[in-house]
Protein backbone atom coordinates (compact mmCIF):
# COMPACT_ATOMS: atom_id res chain seq x y z
CA UNK A 1 0.00 0.00 0.00
CA UNK A 2 1.10 3.06 -1.23
CA UNK A 3 2.51 5.56 1.98
CA UNK A 4 -0.30 8.64 3.00
CA UNK A 5 0.60 11.00 5.74
CA UNK A 6 -2.78 10.94 8.12
CA UNK A 7 -3.36 14.56 9.28
CA UNK A 8 -5.99 14.82 12.53
CA UNK A 9 -7.66 18.41 11.71
CA UNK A 10 -9.63 20.43 13.92
CA UNK A 11 -13.10 20.05 12.76
CA UNK A 12 -15.00 22.18 15.24
CA UNK A 13 -14.84 24.05 18.79
CA UNK A 14 -15.76 21.66 21.65
CA UNK A 15 -17.78 22.50 24.26
CA UNK A 16 -16.92 20.57 27.90
CA UNK A 17 -15.13 17.60 27.19
CA UNK A 18 -14.28 16.83 23.16
CA UNK A 19 -16.05 13.93 21.81
CA UNK A 20 -13.78 12.21 18.49
CA UNK A 21 -15.86 13.79 15.85
CA UNK A 22 -13.93 17.17 17.33
CA UNK A 23 -11.78 16.45 14.56
CA UNK A 24 -11.45 14.96 11.25
CA UNK A 25 -8.89 12.30 9.78
CA UNK A 26 -7.53 12.90 6.59
CA UNK A 27 -5.59 10.40 4.75
CA UNK A 28 -3.02 12.98 2.70
CA UNK A 29 -0.23 12.48 0.43
CA UNK A 30 3.00 13.09 1.39
CA UNK A 31 3.80 16.62 0.16
CA UNK A 32 6.86 17.47 -1.82
CA UNK A 33 9.44 19.86 -0.89
CA UNK A 34 10.60 22.98 -2.56
CA UNK A 35 14.09 25.42 -2.58
CA UNK A 36 14.25 25.79 0.36
CA UNK A 37 12.00 23.97 2.10
CA UNK A 38 12.43 20.04 3.74
CA UNK A 39 10.13 17.00 4.32
CA UNK A 40 9.79 15.96 7.48
CA UNK A 41 9.00 12.80 8.94
CA UNK A 42 7.25 12.86 12.55
CA UNK A 43 8.47 10.29 14.61
CA UNK A 44 6.59 11.07 18.30
CA UNK A 45 4.13 14.09 18.49
CA UNK A 46 3.62 15.57 22.26
CA UNK A 47 0.13 15.02 24.03
CA UNK A 48 -0.43 17.91 25.97
CA UNK A 49 -2.90 19.30 27.98
CA UNK A 50 -2.40 22.62 26.25
CA UNK A 51 -4.29 21.46 23.33
CA UNK A 52 -7.56 21.75 25.04
CA UNK A 53 -7.13 25.49 25.55
CA UNK A 54 -5.98 25.63 21.80
CA UNK A 55 -8.99 24.46 20.58
CA UNK A 56 -11.33 27.39 22.59
CA UNK A 57 -12.19 30.37 20.46
CA UNK A 58 -10.66 33.68 22.13
CA UNK A 59 -8.04 35.46 23.83
CA UNK A 60 -5.29 33.41 25.07
CA UNK A 61 -1.41 33.69 25.37
CA UNK A 62 -1.38 32.14 21.32
CA UNK A 63 -3.82 32.23 19.07
CA UNK A 64 -6.60 29.19 18.46
CA UNK A 65 -6.27 26.74 16.13
CA UNK A 66 -8.00 27.33 12.94
CA UNK A 67 -11.12 25.25 12.08
CA UNK A 68 -9.95 22.86 9.39
CA UNK A 69 -5.76 23.53 10.30
CA UNK A 70 -3.91 20.27 11.37
CA UNK A 71 -3.95 19.92 15.34
CA UNK A 72 -1.31 21.82 16.76
CA UNK A 73 1.33 19.61 18.50
CA UNK A 74 4.95 19.70 19.39
CA UNK A 75 7.17 17.38 17.40
CA UNK A 76 10.48 15.08 16.65
CA UNK A 77 10.68 14.86 13.23
CA UNK A 78 13.42 13.74 10.76
CA UNK A 79 14.63 15.08 7.94
CA UNK A 80 14.12 13.02 4.73
CA UNK A 81 13.90 15.37 1.39
CA UNK A 82 16.03 18.61 1.49
CA UNK A 83 15.10 21.38 -1.32
CA UNK A 84 18.31 23.63 -2.38
CA UNK A 85 19.37 25.75 0.16
CA UNK A 86 17.48 24.05 3.06
CA UNK A 87 19.00 24.97 6.45
CA UNK A 88 19.12 21.40 8.14
CA UNK A 89 20.61 17.92 6.23
CA UNK A 90 18.90 14.91 5.44
CA UNK A 91 18.88 12.60 8.76
CA UNK A 92 19.14 15.46 11.25
CA UNK A 93 16.66 15.41 13.96
CA UNK A 94 14.66 17.91 14.91
CA UNK A 95 11.92 19.45 17.30
CA UNK A 96 8.86 21.86 16.70
CA UNK A 97 5.93 22.80 15.97
CA UNK A 98 4.16 20.94 12.60
CA UNK A 99 1.43 18.84 14.68
CA UNK A 100 -0.88 15.50 14.93
CA UNK A 101 0.27 14.18 11.37
CA UNK A 102 2.98 11.78 10.24
CA UNK A 103 4.48 14.47 7.58
CA UNK A 104 4.79 17.86 7.17
CA UNK A 105 7.14 20.08 4.76
CA UNK A 106 8.69 23.16 6.90
CA UNK A 107 11.44 26.16 5.65
CA UNK A 108 13.05 25.39 9.48
CA UNK A 109 12.35 28.26 10.64
CA UNK A 110 11.32 27.76 14.37
CA UNK A 111 13.02 24.08 14.58
CA UNK A 112 15.87 23.02 16.85
CA UNK A 113 18.25 20.22 15.47
CA UNK A 114 18.65 17.78 18.31
CA UNK A 115 22.29 16.70 19.24
CA UNK A 116 22.98 13.17 19.04
CA UNK A 117 23.07 11.80 22.02
CA UNK A 118 22.37 8.30 24.01
CA UNK A 119 19.01 10.14 25.55
CA UNK A 120 15.70 8.37 23.88
CA UNK A 121 14.44 11.12 21.92
CA UNK A 122 11.34 11.38 23.63
CA UNK A 123 13.29 13.22 26.34
CA UNK A 124 13.69 16.18 24.10
CA UNK A 125 9.63 16.56 24.34
CA UNK A 126 10.15 15.94 28.44
CA UNK A 127 12.62 17.05 30.85
CA UNK A 128 15.04 18.57 27.76
CA UNK A 129 12.12 20.13 26.06
CA UNK A 130 9.08 22.35 26.81
CA UNK A 131 7.77 20.32 29.46
CA UNK A 132 11.48 20.66 31.48
CA UNK A 133 11.51 24.08 30.42
CA UNK A 134 7.85 24.70 31.59
CA UNK A 135 9.15 23.34 35.04
CA UNK A 136 12.39 24.94 35.43
CA UNK A 137 11.28 28.45 35.12
CA UNK A 138 7.91 27.95 36.87
CA UNK A 139 9.80 26.97 39.76
CA UNK A 140 12.77 28.90 39.79
CA UNK A 141 11.88 32.34 38.23
CA UNK A 142 7.91 32.21 39.36
CA UNK A 143 8.35 30.10 42.22
CA UNK A 144 11.55 31.44 43.27
CA UNK A 145 12.69 27.91 45.10
CA UNK A 146 15.21 28.34 47.52
CA UNK A 147 17.39 25.58 49.74
CA UNK A 148 14.99 24.95 52.22
CA UNK A 149 11.76 26.05 50.91
CA UNK A 150 8.90 23.43 51.23
CA UNK A 151 7.22 23.28 48.09
CA UNK A 152 4.22 21.60 46.92
CA UNK A 153 3.18 20.45 43.87
CA UNK A 154 -0.13 18.92 42.01
CA UNK A 155 0.14 16.75 39.12
CA UNK A 156 3.14 15.92 40.72
CA UNK A 157 3.46 12.18 38.52
CA UNK A 158 2.91 14.07 35.37
CA UNK A 159 5.31 15.54 32.99
CA UNK A 160 6.08 18.74 34.31
CA UNK A 161 5.02 17.83 37.61
CA UNK A 162 7.55 15.20 38.19
CA UNK A 163 10.40 17.46 37.14
CA UNK A 164 9.13 20.20 39.28
CA UNK A 165 10.07 17.60 42.19
CA UNK A 166 13.14 16.65 40.84
CA UNK A 167 14.60 20.43 40.26
CA UNK A 168 13.20 20.99 43.73
CA UNK A 169 14.87 18.42 45.27
CA UNK A 170 18.24 19.46 43.53
CA UNK A 171 18.35 22.65 45.13
CA UNK A 172 17.45 21.31 48.24
CA UNK A 173 13.97 22.00 49.36
CA UNK A 174 11.26 20.05 50.87
CA UNK A 175 9.07 18.31 48.30
CA UNK A 176 5.11 17.31 48.78
CA UNK A 177 3.94 15.93 45.56
CA UNK A 178 -0.29 15.12 45.08
CA UNK A 179 -1.09 12.41 42.39
CA UNK A 180 -3.62 10.17 41.71
CA UNK A 181 -3.42 7.00 43.05
CA UNK A 182 -0.96 4.64 45.03
CA UNK A 183 1.10 3.20 42.15
CA UNK A 184 1.55 7.34 41.12
CA UNK A 185 2.15 8.26 45.22
CA UNK A 186 4.96 5.04 45.61
CA UNK A 187 6.72 6.37 42.03
CA UNK A 188 7.25 9.85 43.56
CA UNK A 189 8.89 8.51 46.91
CA UNK A 190 10.60 5.61 45.70
CA UNK A 191 11.86 6.87 42.38
CA UNK A 192 12.03 10.43 42.62
CA UNK A 193 13.11 10.45 46.24
CA UNK A 194 10.78 13.24 47.22
CA UNK A 195 9.85 13.64 51.16
CA UNK A 196 5.65 12.88 50.94
CA UNK A 197 3.46 12.06 48.45
CA UNK A 198 -0.58 12.52 48.64
CA UNK A 199 -2.77 10.60 46.74
CA UNK A 200 -6.13 13.22 45.89
CA UNK A 201 -8.42 10.58 45.10
CA UNK A 202 -8.42 9.05 49.00
CA UNK A 203 -10.97 9.91 51.32
CA UNK A 204 -8.79 11.43 53.84
CA UNK A 205 -6.72 13.64 51.17
CA UNK A 206 -7.21 16.87 52.34
CA UNK A 207 -6.58 16.33 56.42
CA UNK A 208 -3.96 14.26 55.08
CA UNK A 209 -2.42 17.59 53.45
CA UNK A 210 -3.09 19.68 56.33
CA UNK A 211 -1.08 17.07 58.45
CA UNK A 212 1.62 17.12 56.15
CA UNK A 213 1.71 20.81 55.22
CA UNK A 214 1.46 21.85 59.11
CA UNK A 215 4.36 24.28 59.33
CA UNK A 216 3.01 25.98 55.91
CA UNK A 217 3.95 25.76 52.50
CA UNK A 218 6.68 28.69 50.57
CA UNK A 219 6.07 27.29 47.29
CA UNK A 220 2.27 26.09 45.97
CA UNK A 221 3.07 24.98 41.82
CA UNK A 222 -0.31 24.53 40.74
CA UNK A 223 -0.96 22.49 37.83
CA UNK A 224 -4.80 21.33 37.96
CA UNK A 225 -6.27 24.51 39.88
CA UNK A 226 -9.96 24.10 41.02
CA UNK A 227 -9.96 22.60 44.60
CA UNK A 228 -6.32 21.78 44.81
CA UNK A 229 -5.80 25.04 44.47
CA UNK A 230 -8.54 26.06 46.71
CA UNK A 231 -6.93 23.67 49.60
CA UNK A 232 -3.15 25.10 49.29
CA UNK A 233 -4.10 28.63 49.81
CA UNK A 234 -5.44 27.92 53.29
CA UNK A 235 -1.32 26.44 53.50
CA UNK A 236 0.40 29.44 52.72
CA UNK A 237 3.72 31.18 54.58
CA UNK A 238 4.40 34.31 54.72
CA UNK A 239 5.63 35.58 51.17
CA UNK A 240 4.25 32.43 49.90
CA UNK A 241 4.56 31.89 46.23
CA UNK A 242 1.92 30.38 43.71
CA UNK A 243 3.08 29.54 40.43
CA UNK A 244 -0.42 29.31 37.92
CA UNK A 245 1.38 26.78 35.76
CA UNK A 246 -1.86 25.22 34.39
CA UNK A 247 -5.83 23.90 35.68
CA UNK A 248 -6.00 20.68 33.98
CA UNK A 249 -9.46 20.20 36.50
CA UNK A 250 -10.94 23.17 34.55
CA UNK A 251 -10.28 22.83 30.63
CA UNK A 252 -13.36 20.74 30.13
CA UNK A 253 -15.84 22.90 31.86
CA UNK A 254 -18.84 23.50 29.86
CA UNK A 255 -19.51 26.13 32.44
CA UNK A 256 -17.22 29.37 33.86
CA UNK A 257 -13.97 28.25 35.62
CA UNK A 258 -15.08 29.15 39.51
CA UNK A 259 -12.14 31.26 40.44
CA UNK A 260 -10.49 30.21 43.89
CA UNK A 261 -12.31 31.11 47.29
CA UNK A 262 -9.50 31.47 49.68
CA UNK A 263 -7.94 34.36 47.59
CA UNK A 264 -7.62 36.46 50.69
CA UNK A 265 -4.93 34.07 51.95
CA UNK A 266 -2.81 35.80 49.84
CA UNK A 267 -3.37 39.08 51.57
CA UNK A 268 -3.16 38.11 55.36
CA UNK A 269 0.09 36.22 54.04
CA UNK A 270 1.35 38.81 51.70
CA UNK A 271 1.46 36.11 49.59
CA UNK A 272 1.56 36.58 45.37
CA UNK A 273 0.03 34.08 42.79
CA UNK A 274 1.39 34.55 39.20
CA UNK A 275 0.83 32.89 35.82
CA UNK A 276 3.58 31.96 33.98
CA UNK A 277 4.14 30.72 30.35
CA UNK A 278 7.44 28.95 29.46
CA UNK A 279 7.21 30.79 25.90
CA UNK A 280 8.70 34.26 27.63
CA UNK A 281 11.72 32.74 28.51
CA UNK A 282 12.30 31.75 25.46
CA UNK A 283 16.15 33.47 25.75
CA UNK A 284 16.80 31.63 28.36
CA UNK A 285 15.81 28.34 26.87
CA UNK A 286 19.37 27.36 26.27
CA UNK A 287 21.04 28.33 29.65
CA UNK A 288 18.41 26.31 31.39
CA UNK A 289 18.84 23.54 29.05
CA UNK A 290 22.79 23.27 29.42
CA UNK A 291 21.78 23.37 33.55
CA UNK A 292 19.25 20.45 33.24
CA UNK A 293 21.42 18.33 30.22
CA UNK A 294 24.09 18.39 32.99
CA UNK A 295 21.50 17.24 35.87
CA UNK A 296 20.50 14.77 33.06
CA UNK A 297 24.35 13.18 32.58
CA UNK A 298 24.45 13.57 36.58
CA UNK A 299 21.73 11.32 36.99
CA UNK A 300 19.69 13.97 38.93
CA UNK A 301 16.96 14.58 36.36
CA UNK A 302 14.95 11.80 34.79
CA UNK A 303 12.23 12.04 32.75
CA UNK A 304 9.61 9.18 32.37
CA UNK A 305 7.46 8.17 29.89
CA UNK A 306 4.04 7.14 28.48
CA UNK A 307 4.59 5.95 24.64
CA UNK A 308 0.90 5.14 22.75
CA UNK A 309 1.65 3.90 19.16
CA UNK A 310 0.07 5.06 16.20
CA UNK A 311 -1.35 8.43 15.02
CA UNK A 312 -4.63 6.60 14.45
CA UNK A 313 -4.05 7.07 18.40
CA UNK A 314 -4.25 10.43 18.95
CA UNK A 315 -7.96 10.29 20.70
CA UNK A 316 -7.11 7.90 23.01
CA UNK A 317 -3.74 8.74 24.09
CA UNK A 318 -5.91 12.66 24.51
CA UNK A 319 -8.07 11.10 26.73
CA UNK A 320 -5.96 9.44 28.67
CA UNK A 321 -3.98 13.09 29.78
CA UNK A 322 -8.06 13.01 31.47
CA UNK A 323 -7.88 10.01 32.79
CA UNK A 324 -4.89 9.78 34.28
CA UNK A 325 -3.86 6.31 33.22
CA UNK A 326 -0.68 7.55 32.13
CA UNK A 327 2.68 8.53 34.48
CA UNK A 328 5.39 11.33 33.03
CA UNK A 329 5.42 12.96 29.92
CA UNK A 330 2.92 11.29 27.33
CA UNK A 331 3.42 10.82 23.60
CA UNK A 332 2.29 9.55 20.78
CA UNK A 333 4.49 7.56 18.26
CA UNK A 334 3.27 8.14 14.98
CA UNK A 335 5.89 6.74 12.77
P1 LIG B 1 0.50 15.90 32.84
O1 LIG B 1 0.64 16.31 34.26
O2 LIG B 1 1.53 14.98 32.28
O3 LIG B 1 -0.91 15.23 32.60
C1 LIG B 1 -2.03 15.67 33.19
C2 LIG B 1 -2.21 15.04 34.60
O4 LIG B 1 -3.14 15.83 35.30
C3 LIG B 1 -2.84 13.65 34.54
O5 LIG B 1 -1.87 12.65 34.38
C4 LIG B 1 -3.58 13.56 35.87
O6 LIG B 1 -2.71 13.00 36.85
C5 LIG B 1 -3.81 15.04 36.25
N1 LIG B 1 -5.23 15.36 36.20
C6 LIG B 1 -6.08 15.18 35.17
N2 LIG B 1 -7.31 15.61 35.51
C7 LIG B 1 -7.21 16.07 36.79
C8 LIG B 1 -8.15 16.64 37.71
N3 LIG B 1 -9.42 16.82 37.35
N4 LIG B 1 -7.72 17.01 38.93
C9 LIG B 1 -6.42 16.83 39.29
N5 LIG B 1 -5.49 16.28 38.48
C10 LIG B 1 -5.89 15.92 37.24
O7 LIG B 1 0.45 17.20 31.95
P2 LIG B 1 1.61 18.25 31.78
O8 LIG B 1 1.94 18.33 30.34
O9 LIG B 1 2.67 18.00 32.75
O10 LIG B 1 0.88 19.61 32.18
C11 LIG B 1 0.61 19.90 33.54
C12 LIG B 1 -0.06 21.26 33.63
O11 LIG B 1 0.86 22.26 33.18
C13 LIG B 1 -1.30 21.40 32.78
O12 LIG B 1 -2.26 22.15 33.47
C14 LIG B 1 -0.80 22.15 31.56
O13 LIG B 1 -1.82 22.85 30.90
C15 LIG B 1 0.24 23.04 32.19
N6 LIG B 1 1.31 23.55 31.31
C16 LIG B 1 1.52 24.88 31.33
C17 LIG B 1 2.55 25.43 30.58
C18 LIG B 1 2.77 26.90 30.67
O14 LIG B 1 3.62 27.43 29.96
N7 LIG B 1 2.04 27.58 31.55
C19 LIG B 1 3.34 24.60 29.77
C20 LIG B 1 3.12 23.22 29.79
C21 LIG B 1 2.08 22.70 30.57
P3 LIG B 1 -3.31 12.28 38.16
O15 LIG B 1 -3.36 10.82 37.88
O16 LIG B 1 -2.33 12.65 39.22
O17 LIG B 1 -4.68 12.83 38.36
Amino acid sequence: MKDVNQQWILAKRPIGFPEIDTWEVKNSEIPKPSSGEMLLKHLYVSIDPAMRGWMNKGKSYIEPIEIGAVMRAGVIAEVMEVGDGAPFQKGDILTGWNGVQQYSITNGKGWQKIPSSQLPLPYYLGALGMTGLTAYFGLLEVGKAKEGDVVLVSAAAGAVGSVVCQIAKIKGCKVIGIAGGKAKCDYLINELNIDKALDYKAENFLRELRVSCADGIDVYFDNVGGEILDAALTLLKRHARIVICGAISQYNNDKKIKGPNNYMSLLVNRATMQGMVVFDYKEKYPSALSEMGKWVKEGKLKSEFTIIEGIENFYKAFKTLFSGEKQGKLVLKVN
